[in-house]
């Protein structure tokens, strides 16, 4: 039994075609650069990788071609019985007020994946791309739309309202909807699973490129960071995160920008590449071992807004079990876990150093026995993810 999962980027599209119980990998993709002058192909059918450059103009076109390279190079999209593909998941960002739960995509899905664009005009109309495409070359095969949004359905009422008029707010359908919701869903429910308790007070943190943090009760989201669009929040690779809607007034007013200039400034211009240069926290971490103030600087500003964030979830939830790593950043660098833990030692909570620095691709604590909260790392798999709930939305 497979699912192929497609993940459409705002300029890339990956895709993997896994073992929904097993999480084994049978075959994986990216298209890069798409839009671009000269676009990349990459896919990869257990240890053998086939690259291609050529231009790729748009997300369908992207995917025509990846599906392509299953027939010309494997495995077979089409085979019957037991080699046959269940389902086809598709990861949406923005699934609005219309969807709580992986839903089985038909024209009335796709209507509303395309009435969301406004609330996410770089992410919908890549993934209606993909669906169309997907639903014309594999005809006989149920597609599965996974939202993003979806985890932070239950956010409370306190947690989701934005503190502006109430008509202007349900007009224009602006209220908190969080992201990465996949992976914190994934993360947060491995974790109860690993220490075998499903009564906890969770905080989890995806730190990657785009990064968020939520807060879980039981497996509940309670609060997570980002709000109308992923760039509320903390501080990321390209994104500032959180800042006074008075900086977009100031920048338009004094500074003459236009508002796609200072969507695109906070969006793709701002975070670690704006306040270090660079948005690689593995190249940030190297300048700062060589006394690099700038990156030192960057790297205080970043680890200041999680703190802030731990001790607002910890005062939302009445306390906190356990605080779990996860993402590019989370799962790799014990450099900036060992940064944001080290402020709360005042709260008792403490690292176990040596766990702590100890390379592993596997779930496991890292703070001491002694510790007053749990300190985990969590690999996150959201396209394992996605693909357990397509098997989940098809039965
Ligand atoms: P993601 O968006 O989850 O793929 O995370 C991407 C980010 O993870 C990159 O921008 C890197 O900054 C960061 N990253 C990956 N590997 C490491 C590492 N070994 N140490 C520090 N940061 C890393």
């Amino acid at each position: 039994m497979s699912v192929l999962v497609i993940n459409s980027g705002s300029s890339s599209l990956k895709y993997k075609l896994l073992e929904p119980a097993s999480g084994q990998e049978y075959a994986s993709g990216l298209v890069e650069k798409i839009g671009d002058t000269e676009g990349i192909i990459t896919h990869i059918v257990d240890d053998n990788k086939t690259v291609l450059t050529f231009p790729i103009a748009d997300h369908s076109q992207a995917l025509e071609q990846a599906l392509r390279l299953f027939d010309t190079h494997g495995p077979d999209l089409h085979a019957q019985g037991k080699q046959a593909i269940q389902a086809v998941g598709h990861r949406i960002v923005q699934g609005g007020m219309y969807f709580s739960e992986p839903t089985i995509i038909d024209d009335e899905v796709e209507q509303h994946i395309e009435e969301l664009i406004p609330l996410a005009p770089l992410h919908n109309p890549a993934h209606l791309a993909g669906i169309r495409v997907a639903r014309q070359l594999l005809p006989d095969i149920p597609h599965v739309a996974v939202f993003d949004t979806a985890f932070f359905h239950s956010l409370p009422k306190a947690s989701y309202t934005y503190a502006i008029d109430r008509n202007i707010a349900a007009k224009y359908q602006i209220r908190r909807y969080g992201a990465h919701g996949t992976s914190h869903a994934y993360v947060s429910d491995k974790v109860a699973r690993f220490l075998r308790n499903d009564q906890l007070k969770q905080i989890v943190l995806h730190i990657g490129n785009g990064a968020s943090a939520s807060a879980v009760i039981n497996g509940k989201a309670v609060e997570t960071s980002m709000g109308l669009t992923p760039l509320e929040g903390l501080v990321m690779g390209t994104r500032c995160g959180d800042i006074d809607p008075t900086v977009v007034f100031h920048l338009y007013r004094e500074a003459g920008m236009s508002i796609d200039e200072i969507d695109d400034l906070f969006n793709r211009g701002s975070g670690l590449k704006a306040l270090a240069g660079d948005n690689d926290m593995r190249a940030i971490k190297e300048r700062m071992d060589h006394g690099d103030e700038i990156a030192h600087d960057a790297v205080d500003v970043y680890v200041h807004r999680i703190a802030i964030y731990i001790g607002s979830y910890t005062a939302i939830m009445g306390g906190l079990d356990t605080i779990t790593f996860t993402a590019g950043i989370g799962e790799n660098s014990d450099v900036v876990r060992s940064l944001v833990i080290n402020k709360l030692a005042p709260f008792g909570v403490f690292l176990d150093e040596k766990k702590n620095k100890e390379p592993s691709k596997e779930a496991r604590i890292i703070s001491r026995d002694d510790s007053s909260v749990k300190v985990l790392v969590v690999p996150t798999n959201e396209e394992l993810s996605i693909a357990r709930q397509s098997i989940k939305a098809i039965n």
